[in-house]
């Protein structure tokens, strides 16, 4: 990205390489770089070790642990994280509730919560999709009534991420009927470790467990735990969902896949040649280089200049359809360069370790869940149209 970098900017980027290199264990860079997914430990762990600097809420008020970092400083740190590659802070504690806890909650409610989520001592997910309320979320139905000083909490939530090991749960419950289905929604923090909760995974095509259904019988959550006003949910959750635009591109992280494949089309060889010296190979990397390159610039042009004729919230759907169709085909490409060895599930010597692409075709698959989670690829081309139509 160095064509917009000033000597400041630049100079950044070369501190937070510098960090990383020294502080990222290599044991976590080598297992993500194979292709595996963060485990909660290493989150936890280098969470922390940002943290230090500030830079595990890298935009937040240094009173609350950030660093007080602008837009382009912060796009710098995600993808020189995602280009490592390092586990990411927690996207529920940092980019999603702290925020919204500095929009909405009171002052007590930041001084208790926001170091704690900066810090990960506590894990936060996100309960907000229940059966029959994903895209339509306003359609929820867990309820919340009033009792004394307790909210009492029914109903269930689904694709929790990680509430296995989560401490608490951000929710959106109905406190009240109302003729229009966004009023009535209120915005919970809810301890996870509350009788009556029950957790119960789901385990997804890439064979791993990520995903609960979450169920609520008559689940006690104290009145001081409610965010921003009865009834007004709706507002915390527009804010959630529409406050991020630096990281949803995910450049970083379709690099770094685009560079592991170039990495393996030189080692991988058939006919005893390397994948590499196929023409049409090295066009389809090419054809991807500049596609990221161009996902690139559009997350800076919005960065840079977020009043654009589309508007941001439309721009934000351009960076997330585009970024998740890119980032599915780069990492399908590298599984089709592993051939018949991405199916491999068995160790690959006699000391049991793992085969090098056994992670390769779970990683494709879960890929798949890029174009629903964060709102569905065809909710962001209804509001593109609606932008670009009227
Ligand atoms: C891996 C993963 C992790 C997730 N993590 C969480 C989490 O931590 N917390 C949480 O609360 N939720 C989570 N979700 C849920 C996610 O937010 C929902 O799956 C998503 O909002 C879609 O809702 P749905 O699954 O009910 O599908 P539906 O909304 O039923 O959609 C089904 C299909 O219909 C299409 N569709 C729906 N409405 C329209 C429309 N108006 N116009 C055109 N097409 C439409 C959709 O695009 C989709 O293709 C996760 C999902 C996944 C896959």
């Amino acid at each position: 990205m160095d064509f917009a970098l000033t000597p400041a900017q630049a100079a950044f980027r070369n501190d937070v390489r510098a960090f990383i290199q020294e502080r990222l264990p290599q044991d976590i860079r080598k297992r993500m770089r194979a292709g595996h997914p963060a485990r909660k430990q290493d989150v936890v762990l280098f969470q922390r070790i940002l943290n230090e600097r500030g830079w595990a809420a890298p935009h937040w008020p240094r009173k609350y642990g950030g660093a007080e970092l602008g837009q382009v400083e912060r796009l710098i740190l995600v993808d020189e994280l995602f280009r490592a590659p390092a586990p990411m802070p927690s996207i529920f504690n940092v980019v999603m509730l702290g925020p919204l806890l500095m929009k909405f909650g009171t002052p007590e409610q930041c001084d208790h919560f926001l170091p704690k989520l900066a810090n990960l001592d506590l894990w936060f997910c996100q309960g907000f999709s229940e059966p029959g309320a994903g895209s339509d979320l306003a359609a929820l139905r867990t309820s919340a009534r009033r009792e004394g000083d307790h909210y009492v909490v029914n109903g269930q939530k689904i694709w929790t991420s990680t509430a296995h090991y989560a401490d608490w749960a951000f929710c959106l419950v109905r406190t009240g009927q109302a003729a229009r289905k966004q009023d009535g929604i209120s915005f919970l923090l809810v301890d996870l470790r509350l009788p009556g909760i029950r957790i119960r995974p789901i385990v997804s095509i890439d064979g791993a467990h990520s995903l609960n259904e979450v169920f609520f019988d008559e689940v006690k959550v104290p009145v001081e735990h409610l965010v921003g006003e009865e009834g007004r949910g709706w507002d915390c959750a527009k804010f959630l969902l529409g406050n991020e635009r630096t990281g949803i591109a995910n450049v970083g992280l379709c690099r770094e896949r685009l560079d592991f494949a170039r990495e393996l089309a030189r080692t991988l060889t058939q006919n005893g040649r390397p994948l590499i010296d196929d023409a049409g190979l090295r066009a389809e990397l090419a054809v991807l280089d500049a596609e990221i390159r161009a996902l690139e610039i559009t997350n800076w042009r919005l960065l840079l200049a977020p009043e654009t004729s589309l508007g941001g919230a439309a721009f934000a759907s351009v960076l997330k359809l585009k970024g998740t169709e890119i980032q599915q085909e780069v990492v399908a490409l590298v599984a089709r360069l592993a051939g018949p060895a991405a199916l491999e599930r068995r160790a690959s010597d006699s000391a049991g370790s793992e085969h090098w692409a056994a992670p390769l075709a779970p990683r494709y698959l879960q890929s798949r869940a890029a174009s629903i989670y964060g709102g569905a690829s065809e909710i962001q081309k209804d509001i593109l149209a609606k932008a670009a139509l009227g």
